[in-house]
């Protein structure tokens, strides 16, 4: 067959797939000039890459299986919306034969190879045949076409214990057993083939040796359909969970210039086999020493920007280019590496239940602008929906430098600034894992995560003076900006005319761990504040960019912090910290739940209002502060509601129990 013919050059290109991958295609595809088709399923109508296409067609329900896995929708999408090409990203359809063939069969560029070479390389027991006779190194293990029971147990026990049980047709680490004894084969068999058959739809399963302390290496290979094949240098992915991958990064830095060489050479040999056309992965195995082919992705690849940004290819445009019939731009002694780069998935899941993947709204998205040396690939921004139909990863931190270790600092800095609310992700873990001394020193292996887990998960270190500033310094601000935006602080002049020395107490609680009084003394004289027993000088202004600076005993500092009702998260130089705020006069006073009137606690002064009637206010807002014996203690709404009626004004003397504003609770009352 003339490849060249399958591959022509098309205006119009429809992206099967969402999130991050979708817009990351979006986007090249834009710069490129061609005209952008999204698809979406019912629970995507608002997300990031439907916005960011040109025109966006609905393919059906949430169920994946209905959506973005049903090729008949994803065909008929192409028609109504006069796409000429389809990318089909990763995961879903993109490594479908059938898929491929169906465009092919209505006349649609399918960017990827073609049906044949996936069917090819699909399987990992038929493409481990056709490495064996390309002469390509292999893990030993059995990759027959008999499954039965016996066939199997003599193969492993050939093999010799332990073995890795593999589904033929497996991919992101599922329908894989470690079988470690004899007696243990016939039940991981049969679970194995239960999960592939409901994973992939095919239960033919291989074996493999386990290779002890594996890495994991791969190399990016591209072909044209002009039968020029490149290599793009190698990747390392040893970071891992559930043979998952977590952190990536290129070049590998377990491998030396003459292994390097040997490795790239084996892959294009590997992609070779099949006259491979289009942008793949060849994936491999090390035992620290030797390299063995354990299978070829004939797709892109999650982790493909970190060979973006050693090589300075966009493998998207590459991809696009050779749907196109053009010949690839570079040769191989063109390709050269430069510098280092490290990934980090992140993900809507919780590292310290299992990785569990977690769903819901996100409240709040902080993650840092994109920088020299630091690209971010995200698919979901504030408001948007984790949903549990699709894999939960939510974006990729990606960092390079001229060296490793300036790229892990880049991470690092990155990971740190980085937060997300609504949906528990694993980004405190994603920082410790960084900072883990062991993945600096290079000295790890596939099970490295697994291993470490406690000490990646564990709970966070007790809040100091910086952190309980930077929360009495949150709480001041999200009042200056209540009621309307009126400036309304220790420092602020507007409606605020302190006379003598004022004081106000903040109770704060971490976990179940105890209370920690702090409080805030200003008016005549500087600003300070008090934690156990010494006071310090205090200052907050805005941060430059995002966030808070403190000011505590001389020395600024930036911080971040998000107030939510009771909850505050605080990070600091020193991590990571959730506090609860135990206010005794606001929403946290169980007398005032369920309790529409707002009244004084204690006899006082009304010395401001922060909310104004008919706003809309979240549980914990602040609605006004009272001064009780030369103590300030604001008052907040004990559930969400509207605010019906302010009734006391600033200078008002008022009696305990005098009621001051009416809430009127918005939906059901806890
Ligand atoms: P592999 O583990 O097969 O080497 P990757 O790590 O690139 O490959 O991806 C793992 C698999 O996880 C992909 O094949 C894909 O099915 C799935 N996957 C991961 N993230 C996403 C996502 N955001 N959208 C769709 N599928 C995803
Ligand atoms: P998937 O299609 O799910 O990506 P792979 O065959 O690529 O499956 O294997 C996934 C991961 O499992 C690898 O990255 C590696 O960490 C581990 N692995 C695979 N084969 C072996 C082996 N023979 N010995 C040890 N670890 C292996
Ligand atoms: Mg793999």
């Amino acid at each position: 067959m003339d490849r060249s013919k399958l591959y022509r050059r098309f205006h119009t290109l429809l992206i099967a797939n969402r999130g991050e991958i979708a817009v990351r295609v979006i986007r090249t595809a834009k710069a490129m000039g061609l005209r952008t088709v999204a698809v979406y399923s019912e629970a995507d109508r608002g997300a990031l890459h439907v916005a960011m296409a040109d025109e966006a067609v609905l393919l059906g329900p949430s169920r994946a299986r209905d959506s973005y896995l049903n090729i008949e929708r994803v065909i008929e999408a192409a028609r109504r919306s006069g796409a000429e090409a389809i990318h089909p990203g990763y995961g879903f359809l993109s490594e479908n034969a059938d898929f491929a063939k169906a465009c092919l069969d209505a006349g649609l560029i399918f960017v990827g190879p073609t049906a044949e070479m996936m069917q090819a390389m699909g399987s990992k027991s038929g493409s481990k045949l056709l490495m064996e006779k390309a002469g390509v190194p292999l893990v030993p293990g059995y990759h027959g076409e008999a499954q039965d029971d016996a066939t199997l147990a003599k193969a492993a026990a050939k093999i010799g214990f332990p073995v890795l049980v593999k589904a033929s047709a497996g991919g992101g680490g599922r329908g894989m057993r470690i079988v470690r004894k004899a007696d243990e084969l016939p039940a991981s068999v049969e679970s194995a083939k239960r999960e592939a058959k409901a994973a992939f739809g095919d239960d033919r399963l291989l074996i493999e040796k386990l290779v002890q302390n594996p890495r994991h290496i791969e190399v990016q290979v591209i072909g044209d359909s002009h039968g020029n094949l490149l290599s793009l240098f190698e990747r390392e992915c040893t970071l891992q969970r559930r043979h998952q991958k977590v952190i990536e990064e290129a070049p590998s830095p377990t491998l030396n210039a003459a292994q390097r060489d040997a490795v790239c050479a084996a892959a294009r040999k590997a992609a070779g086999a099949v006259s491979y056309v289009g942008a793949g992965t060849i994936e491999f195995v090390s035992d620290g020493k030797d390299v063995f082919f354990i299978e070829m992705n004939t797709r892109l690849q999650v982790e493909h920007p970190v060979t973006e940004l050693i090589t300075g290819v966009d493998l998207v445009e590459w991809q696009l280019l050779i749907a196109s019939g053009e010949k690839l731009p570079m040769t191989q002694d063109q390709i050269t590496l430069h510098g280092h780069a490290i990934e980090a998935r992140v993900y809507a899941e919780n590292p310290g239940k299992n990785f569990m993947p977690s769903v819901g709204t996100i409240r709040s998205w902080n993650i840092p602008e994109q920088a020299a040396g630091l690209r971010i690939d995200a698919g979901y921004r504030a408001g948007d929906t984790v949903s549990p139909h699709y894999d939960a990863m939510l974006a990729k931190l990606i960092a390079w430098a001229p060296t490793r270790d300036g790229a892990i600092d880049r991470l690092t800095h990155a990971l740190s600034e980085s937060d997300v609310r609504g949906v528990v992700t694993n980004i405190p873990f994603l920082t410790a894992l960084v900072g883990h001394p062991a993945v600096r020193a290079n000295v790890i292996d596939t099970g490295f995560i697994e291993r470490e887990l406690d000490h990646l998960t564990a709970a966070p270190k007790p809040p100091g003076d910086l952190e309980f500033a930077a929360a009495v310094a949150a709480v001041l601000q999200q009042e200056a900006t209540a009621a309307g935006g009126v400036a309304r602080s220790p420092w602020g002049a507007a409606g605020w005319m302190p006379v003598g020395r004022r004081q106000r107490v903040f109770t704060f609680r971490q976990g179940q761990g105890g209370e920690q009084k702090v409080g805030l003394h200003y008016g005549k004289g500087p600003v300070t504040l008090s934690v156990g027993g010494r006071e310090i000088g205090f200052a907050v202004a805005p941060g430059l960019t995002r966030g808070i600076d403190v000011t505590l005993d001389g020395i600024k500092s930036h911080v971040q912090a998000i107030v939510e009702g009771h909850e505050l998260y605080v990070r600091t130089r020193n991590g990571r910290f959730e506090l609860h705020w135990v206010d005794p006069f606001g929403g946290d006073d169980e007398e005032q739940v369920g309790e529409d009137r707002i009244v004084a606690p204690l006899p006082g002064t009304v010395v401001a209002i922060l909310a104004e009637v008919g706003a809309k206010l979240e549980k914990g807002a602040p609605i006004l502060t009272l001064e009780v014996m030369k103590m300030e203690q604001t008052l907040r709404a004990p559930f969400a509601g509207v605010l019906k009626a302010i009734k006391c004004k600033v200078g008002d003397i008022v009696g305990e129990g005098v009621e001051l504003a009416e809430i009127e609770p918005a939906g059901e009352r806890p």
